[in-house]
C-alpha cells in the first residue's frame, strides 16, 4: 500500500460501516423541510434519548463540548476568583473554560497508567478558593473516580467530568461516563465517537443544576425575556440533533467496531519490548476514543518527534494528543512551578503517541499501519 493512511478522514462518507450516511442527509433535509431549525421537537428527541442511553436523569444539549464545559461550570457557581483543578495532560478548552469564567485552571499530574488526574496529588492542590475537581477521561479511558469523589465529598467540592471523549466509557465496569460526578460533558465533534458535526451534551442527576444550564443556555431567559441570570447563546440546531439521535442509535456498532480495532492492535504490539499498549482498569471500561501508545524511551536510540517522522514518511500519520499543558503560553499564570510538579505529564508527552483508529479505517490500512509501527520499532531500537 503506497497511500497515506490519514489519523482521520472526514471524507469518507457513506461507508457500509456504522458511521454517517444517507440516513443522516435525509435527517437534516427533513428538519429543513420542517421549518423549525432551532430549540425544536429534535433537541429536545436527543436530549431525552441521550439521557435513557446514559442513565442520566437530565441531558442537556449545548452548542459544542468545550461551552458544555463553560456552562456547567458556571451553573456550579464558578466565578471570577475561583479555582478549578484540571490535569496537566488534556485539550486546552477543559482549562480555558475556568479561564473564560473569571477562574483560574490549577493543573494537576496525571498518572501513568490511566493518563487521568493523579487523586493522589490533588488533595495538596486544594484551597480555599477550589469550588470543583474537573477530571477528564482521556482516550475513553474514566479517571480514578472513587478517589476524586471522595476528596471532593471531603472538602465540599462539585465534581464535573470532561466526558468529551467518553461515549459508553464505563468506570469498573458499573455506570458509564458522565454519571460518576456532579454533571458531566460529551463533544459531537468529527473526531469524536459519535457526531452531529459541532455538538455537545451535559449530564446530570441534579434537577437545579439542569434547569441553571438551560437557563444559561437560552441567555438566562426563564419565560419570554424573562432574563433571570447572566447567560447567553449555546444552543445547538435541530439539524444537529437530527443527526446526533441517529448517531446514538449506531454508538453501540461503532463502540464494538473500535474495541475490535483495538484488540488487532493490542495483538500485534504485545510481544515489542518498546512498545506500551494502552493500560486498561477493566476490560469493558474504555472505549478507545484514542489508541495511545508509550515508546520505551530507554530501549529506542530515537526520541519519540523522530519515531513519528518515520512513521509518516512510511505513509501513517501518527499524533501527540495532548502536550502539557503546563508548558502552553495561555495558561502561564495557572503554572505550579514548571515540569518539576509534573513528572508523569512530562513523561507523557515524551513517549506518547496516538495511532489511527478512526471507525471508516479499513482493516488493510489497519495492517499497514502495524507493520510500519513494528517495522519503525525493530529498526530503532538500542
Ligand atoms: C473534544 C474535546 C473537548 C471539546 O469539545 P468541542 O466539542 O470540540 O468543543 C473538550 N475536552 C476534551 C477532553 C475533548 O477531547
Amino acid at each position: 500500500m503506497s497511500h497515506q493512511i490519514p489519523f482521520y478522514d472526514p471524507h469518507r462518507v457513506p461507508l457500509a460501516k456504522p458511521w454517517l450516511g444517507e440516513e443522516e442527509a435525509s435527517a437534516v433535509a427533513e428538519v429543513v423541510r420542517s421549518g423549525m431549525l432551532c430549540q425544536g421537537e429534535k433537541v429536545a428527541a436527543f436530549e431525552a434519548a441521550f439521557a435513557a442511553k446514559m442513565g442520566a436523569r437530565h441531558a442537556v444539549a449545548i452548542a459544542n463540548g468545550s461551552a458544555a464545559l463553560l456552562v456547567s461550570l458556571e451553573a456550579m457557581g464558578v466565578g471570577p476568583g475561583d479555582e478549578v483543578i484540571v490535569p496537566d495532560m488534556t485539550f486546552i478548552s477543559t482549562a480555558t473554560a475556568a479561564l473564560r469564567l473569571g477562574a483560574k485552571p490549577v493543573l494537576g499530574d496525571i498518572t501513568l497508567s490511566d493518563h487521568n488526574l493523579d487523586p493522589d496529588r490533588v488533595e495538596a492542590l486544594i484551597s480555599p478558593r477550589t469550588k470543583v475537581i474537573l477530571p477528564v477521561h482521556y482516550a475513553g479511558q474514566t479517571a480514578e473516580m472513587d478517589a476524586l469523589r471522595a476528596l471532593a465529598a471531603r472538602h465540599g467540592l462539585k465534581v464535573l467530568e470532561d466526558a468529551a471523549e467518553a461515549h459508553l466509557a464505563r468506570y469498573r465496569g458499573g455506570a458509564l461516563a458522565g454519571c460518576l460526578g456532579d454533571a458531566g460533558i460529551f463533544s459531537f465533534t468529527p473526531t469524536k465517537l459519535m457526531t452531529t458535526g459541532e455538538g455537545g451534551m451535559i449530564t446530570t442527576d441534579d434537577d437545579e443544576l439542569a434547569a441553571r444550564c438551560r437557563l444559561i443556555r437560552n441567555f438566562g431567559d426563564a419565560g419570554k425575556f424573562d432574563w433571570q441570570r447572566s447567560g447567553f447563546n449555546y444552543r445547538m440546531t435541530d439539524m444537529a440533533a437530527a443527526i446526533g439521535l441517529l448517531q446514538l442509535g449506531k454508538l453501540d456498532a461503532i463502540l464494538a467496531e473500535r474495541r475490535r480495532k483495538t484488540r488487532r492492535y493490542d495483538e500485534a504490539f504485545a510481544g515489542e519490548p518498546v512498545l506500551v499498549t494502552p493500560w486498561v482498569r477493566g476490560p469493558e471500561d474504555c472505549n478507545y476514543q484514542l489508541y495511545t501508545l508509550r515508546l520505551e524511551l530507554n530501549a529506542l536510540a530515537i526520541d519519540r518527534d523522530t519515531f513519528l517522522a518515520r512513521l509518516q514518511e512510511a505513509g501513517v500519520s501518527a499524533r501527540l494528543y495532548y502536550p502539557a499543558l503546563h508548558r502552553q503560553g495561555v495558561l502561564a499564570a495557572s503554572r505550579a512551578g514548571g515540569d518539576a510538579d509534573f513528572p508523569a505529564s512530562v513523561a507523557f508527552a515524551a513517549s506518547a503517541f496516538s495511532l489511527p483508529i478512526f471507525t471508516q479505517m479499513t482493516d488493510a490500512e489497519q495492517d499497514h499501519v502495524i507493520a510500519t509501527v513494528l517495522r519503525t520499532a525493530d529498526g530503532a531500537r538500542r
